[in-house]
């Protein structure tokens, strides 16, 4: 007998729901020539399905709503606080914790405690707020991420892996001392949710404490990374994901977490750490940019949802259903032909823009182009992660990433299987009729992170 599939499905039901308003291609037509090509500028009202991005865009339970009734709206000292320190040691690990209103937060004030004019910044590939906050700090950003995670093609399993060998010229020429930490990133964003191993993480620890070198954490991910680790990694089929995750963080000094990805928020980040003198540091710094140690920019509400968030986002379950949804669309585009990056990451699937556009060289900003494509197409709004993403360098010269991707993120939670359907297909659409589709030319370009604000004109 032939044994049946046992598919996967997500382990809630919905209580409530939000309408959606329906547009023409006219509509579509119109609302993106004034958002100047950009689906950054896009009015929400005017998307469809919207997979701009999985940041604050998730569903929260009816326990983290209730959780919301329960804030503590104290200035100092608000009970969700105190709760939120005991889920992150729990959960995380890490000893001591300052809230922050989102990510960039904790990495704009970790940056500014870490890094001297002139030091280097190894990472498994540029975040764009972390990169940037590292050099407005003074520092340089260096990718050691393995040559595989340049590749759309290859199918290596851990493409967020760091490549020792870049790691150790860089400490042999520039010095352990001017390298203040390694800048490592579990399910690596801009290599399309991709996992780092274990084994790698743990050979990354023996280099860095031979150096005395710190590895920072950028944490956004590290649930979905650890479904990676068990799914993939030999050895860690049988344990859970709570087990992973803590595990991976035992082997950091710290991190920065932006809690609107993994733990279910739609607002909300920290900054965790194990050393004292920089937690005395940053509790001190917090007040100035986010507001006081105790709440960092955040509602006791908010610190609330996202202590009963972190919960929710190491459920086995949880990660199975996100991951799984994720796989479902990727898989759904490759048997339309649509070329996406394998493997299939974690939080979203990244159509490669140059294989898709062959025809528009990266100066006419093919993922940009295709992006806008699929927004009239079908009110799906997604988001160049290529050349307009990767920005300047300090001399003024663009950075010509090799990977030129559209991003289609997937919202947690949020959509159901019929929504990933219609996306698919809309790809396909697109993908047929590829040929006539022409470039773009960028006629309004702001000076820092452009991607969010630049605008565009068709060629
Ligand atoms: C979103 C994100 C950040 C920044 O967090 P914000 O909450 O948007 O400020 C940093 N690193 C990674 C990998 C992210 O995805």
């Amino acid at each position: 007998m032939k044994k049946i599939k046992q598919s996967w499905a997500e382990p809630y039901k919905i209580k409530m729901v939000e309408l959606l308003k329906m547009t023409t291609v006219a509509q579509r037509k119109k609302a993106l020539k004034e958002a100047g090509y950009n689906t950054f500028l896009l009015k929400s009202e005017d998307v469809y399905i919207d997979l701009l991005t999985d940041s604050g865009t998730s569903a929260m339970s009816d326990r983290q709503w209730a959780g919301m009734m329960m804030g503590d709206e104290a200035y100092a000292g608000s009970r969700n606080f105190y709760h939120l320190e005991d889920v992150v040691k729990e959960v995380y690990g890490y000893k001591y914790l300052i809230p922050t209103h989102q990510g960039r937060g904790a990495e704009n004030i970790l940056s500014k405690i870490l890094i001297k004019k002139g030091d280097i910044i190894p990472g498994n590939m540029y975040f764009t707020t972390t990169r940037l906050h590292q050099e407005l700090a003074g520092g340089k950003f260096e990718d050691v991420i393995i040559d595989e995670a340049h590749d759309s093609e290859s199918n290596f399993p851990f493409k967020g892996n760091v490549d020792l060998n870049k790691l150790k010229s860089l400490i042999k020429k520039y010095g352990a001392p001017k390298i203040p930490y390694v800048s490592m990133a579990t399910s690596v964003n801009m290599a399309g949710g991709q996992p780092i191993s274990m084994k790698n993480l743990k050979e990354l620890r023996a280099l860095t404490k031979k150096h005395h070198i710190k590895i920072i954490h950028d944490m956004t991910r590290v649930a979905e990374n650890a479904y990676f680790i068990q799914q993939k990694e030999k050895g860690y089929a049988d344990r859970s994901i709570k087990s992973i995750v803590k595990e991976i963080c035992s082997l950091t000094d710290g991190a920065t977490m932006s809690a609107k990805k993994d733990a279910l928020v739609n607002i909300g980040g920290f900054l965790a750490v194990n050393d004292y003198d920089v937690y005395e540091e940053a509790r001190n710094m917090v007040v100035v940019y986010e507001g006081l140690h105790t709440y960092g920019g955040l509602a006791g509400r908010d610190m609330e949802a996202m202590a009963i968030g972190i919960k929710e986002s190491v459920a086995d379950e949880h990660i199975k259903a996100r991951i799984g949804q994720v796989i479902y669309l990727g898989e759904k585009m490759m048997q339309y032909g649509v070329p996406i990056v394998q493997p299939i990451g974690g939080h979203g699937i990244f159509v490669d823009a140059k294989k898709f556009l062959p025809h528009i060289p990266q100066d006419q900003f093919p993922a940009q182009t295709l992006a806008a494509e699929m927004y009239l197409d079908s009110g799906v709004r997604t988001m160049e992660r290529g050349v307009v993403s990767a920005g300047r360098k300090a001399n003024g010269d663009n950075y010509y990433p090799k990977l030129e991707l559209v991003r289609f993120t997937i919202p947690r939670r949020v959509y159901t299987q019929a929504h990933m359907d219609v996306i698919a297909e809309s790809a396909a659409r697109v993908y047929e009729r590829r040929d006539s589709i022409k470039g773009m030319k960028m006629v309004y370009e702001p000076k820092y992170l452009r991607f969010f604000q630049a605008r565009f004109e068709k060629l």
